[in-house]
This record gives C-alpha cells, structure tokens and sequence, in this order.
C-alpha cells in the first residue's frame, strides 16, 4: 500500500499566474507509455499515426513532442479554468495534472450560477480552440508534405477534441456536470442539492463506462481500450463518490452545530484594551463587539491594519468595527452552507450568530468551523 501512496504524492512542477502547479508520480508513468504507445505507432505505421513510417530515434521523438503537447493542452484547459475563476473573483489553490486528465482546486464555491457555468465552460471551450489549432497546423503540415508532423497535429487535435466532448458529459465533477449543476442551481436554488444530483450524474457515468469498457473487452477484443475505459470509469466514479460521501456523512448541517460562542469586547472599549487583553487570549482574525449580549458590529484584525499605533489608546472599537449589517449575522438555524458562502462574501471572513431574543449566542470564523465528522474511505 505504501508503494500506491508513493506513485500519489505529489509534487510542485511549476507555477503559473501564481497558482501552484502539481503532478503526481503516476503522471510519469502515464507520460513513458502514452510517449511509447505514439512511437511505436509510427515505427509500425498504424492508423494512429496515419501510416507514416518513422526510424526508432524520430519515432520516439515525435511520441515524447507529441504527449507533450497532449499535457500541456490539457493545462490549458484547466488554466481557462482557474483564469475565468480569477475573473468571477475566485483564486484557484493549485492545478493537479493527474494521469487522466487536470483538476483546478478553486479556492471556494462560485457565488452564483452564473459564474459556475462560465467556470465551467472555459475548460471546454479551451479545448475546442486548442482543436481547431492543431487542425489547421495538421493541414499546413500536410500542404508542406511534412507527414510525420501532420500525424501528431491531428493527434493532438482529435485528442482535444476528445478532451472537450467527453468533459462535457453532464456527471459532476466534469465540466458538464458542473454545468448541471449550474443550471439546476439556478432552478432549485440550492447549491448542496444541485451538487447531490450532479455527482449522482457522474456517477451513473463512471458506472456506463465501466460496463462499456468491458463490453469493450468481449466484444471488440481490444484489451488497450477497454483498459483505459475501465479506468477512467473508476477514476470518475471516486471523484464523484468522494463529493457525495462527506456530503452524506456530515454531522453539521447548521450553524447552531458549527457555531463557537463569542469571544466579545465592549463596544466603549479602546482598540489598546482589546490587542493587550483580548487579542492574547483569543487569537482570532474577529471578534464580536456587543455589550449586554446585544451585537453591535464585528471588530476585525484587517481594519485596525491601518490605525497607527499611537491612536490605539484613544480609538474606541465601535469607531473601527464594521457596524452590525445583515451580511454579518445569521440566526442557529441557518444551513451552514450560506453562513460559509456569507462569511467568504461579507468581508469580514466571520459571523455572529443572533438566537430569537436577538442575543449574541454564537460565532463563526472563516476556516476555524468546529471539525465536521469524518467519513472513513
Ligand atoms: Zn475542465
């Protein structure tokens, strides 16, 4: 088992537009035999490499330019993805290049449909391009008689085009599925039930290509691609499963389950009082300001950024605070999927919670939510 764990880590291979860029050992794997399945396609003149016949040393260089160029598209695409994400204002913690395709880790959850579906369509759409590059090189090559790199272009575009289609079959985590998911969020108006349906799709997909894979196997004897079938299928069916499985076993549904209580200071109070008595003591990016339970704003480690040192003492907090506002408060029972998508959207990375009487009963912080309940894989 340590020997699979070893071919899973992964490492930074680069960094682009300041997203870290990773792969992992099995890629290596999957780089040496797509390059060698290329080679051997031109030193033995198959439909592949549409019967142009290579010498060894120029086979193999073409099989490695070639895979190459197959990688790097499917960079481009993940790249479109985390670029439009920028543009939708979400950064993207890294892009994976795994042996069956990319994933673009954003860093949350798109803020409406909307931008989903353009998250989401950029992918594709990079790869139709990409397609449509190769195919007009595949034919300038071809009007220059250079039939070797006419092969690989049109390698690499159906590859593309392949790339675009089958990402956009409607099974969350692919692009189709988030699209889906976009459409169904818009409709229903619930992100966790639209992603419940959408990885249902996927893996119902996953589930299809398996079967096709081994109908593959008896019928068309081609043990290569039923393999791979096979394999993207239960690559597919994990991702999907994965999104499902926390989703199913998750404890916390509210914010009442997921809420601290309230690390507060007196609205009255000087900024000095609260970084030499409260800060200490509770490190934390904010802090409810209330007095007699009642909120008064939230009191955030980025707004005294740029208060000069000098002027803590005679500053009061309620001067500094953001004042309570309806993006800075949820009630317990609040799904705790808004509350997150609040605090990422409010400013404030932090929530107070209000119970009924309008009392202060709890607090929320970005990324500090009580630990959810594990499920074991
Ligand atoms: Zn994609």
């Amino acid at each position: 088992m340590n020997f699979l764990k070893f071919f899973r880590r992964q490492i930074q291979v680069a960094r682009v537009s300041g997203i870290p860029v990773r792969i992992d050992y099995r890629w290596f794997v999957v780089f040496a035999l797509s390059a060698w399945v290329v080679a051997a396609s031109f030193e033995q003149r198959t439909v592949l490499s549409q019967f142009v016949k290579l010498d060894a040393g120029p086979a193999w260089l073409v099989g490695v330019a070639t895979t190459a160029a197959l990688f790097l598209s499917i960079f481009g695409h993940e790249l479109s993805h985390a670029l439009v994400g920028r543009f939708e204002g979400i950064e993207s913690e890294e892009i994976v290049l795994h042996p069956f395709g990319g994933l673009t880790r954003l860093s949350r959850e798109p803020d409406n449909p909307r931008a989903e579906f353009r998250i989401a369509v950029a992918g594709p759409s990079a790869s139709f391009l990409f397609a449509v590059v190769a195919f007009a090189l595949m034919y300038v090559a071809r009007a220059g008689e250079w039939r070797a790199a006419a092969a690989a272009f049109s390698i690499v575009a159906y590859w593309n085009l392949f790339i675009a289609v089958s990402n956009l079959l409607p099974g969350y985590p692919l692009d189709g599925g988030r699209v889906l998911r976009a459409f169904l969020w818009k409709r229903y108006g619930q992100l966790e039930e639209a992603t419940r349906i959408a990885s249902l799709g996927g893996q119902l997909i996953a589930g299809a290509l398996v079967v096709f894979g081994v109908w593959f196997y008896l019928r068309a004897a081609d043990p290569f691609r039923a393999l791979w079938l096979v394999l993207v299928g239960l690559f597919l069916w994990d991702a999907a499963r994965a999104i499902r499985a926390p989703r199913r076993g998750r404890g916390l549904r509210t914010v009442g389950e997921a809420m601290t209580a309230p690390v507060s200071v007196e609205p009255d109070a000087t900024v000095s009082h609260f970084v030499d008595h409260v800060l200490p003591l509770h490190r934390q990016e904010a802090v409810a300001v209330a007095h007699a339970r009642r909120l008064h704003g939230i009191l955030t480690l980025k707004d005294l950024k740029d208060l000069p040192r000098e002027r803590w003492h005679r500053t009061r907090v309620s001067d500094v605070m953001r004042p309570v506002a309806p993006d800075l408060f949820v009630g317990p029972q609040t799904p705790l999927a808004r509350a997150e998508r609040l605090m990422t959207e409010n400013g404030a990375g932090a929530l107070a919670v209000i119970d009924g009487a309008g009392e202060l009963v709890g607090f929320l912080l970005r990324g500090r939510l009580k630990r959810r309940v594990k499920v074991k894989a």
